[in-house]
């Protein structure tokens, strides 16, 4: 059978269900999804758009993480000049 990857949409775990699936339940939070027959491919494309949001988002705080560290070792690099100096 083949399977799609999809995301819950209320706890985001994995779900793996098969193309032709009409339903299926979350493993971890145990909701329960119908999925129109035939448009599980659909359902996938919603997901995978879904998830490269929450990637981005993801990123953006990663970048932001980045930029308070180089600041924090801008500060420190200059702290440890006034003891060299
Ligand atoms: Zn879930």
């Amino acid at each position: 059978m083949e399977l799609v990857d999809l995301k819950c949409p209320n706890c985001s775990a994995p779900l793996r269900i098969g193309r032709s699936a009409t339903s299926t339940v979350c493993e971890y939070c145990g909701s329960s999804f119908s999925l129109q027959a035939g448009a599980a491919s659909g359902v996938a494309v919603a997901a995978v758009a879904r998830a490269a949001d929450d990637t981005r988002r993801q990123l953006d705080g990663v970048s932001r993480a980045v930029d308070a560290l180089r600041q924090v070792a801008k500060d420190l690099e200059e702290t440890a000049g006034v003891f060299r100096r």
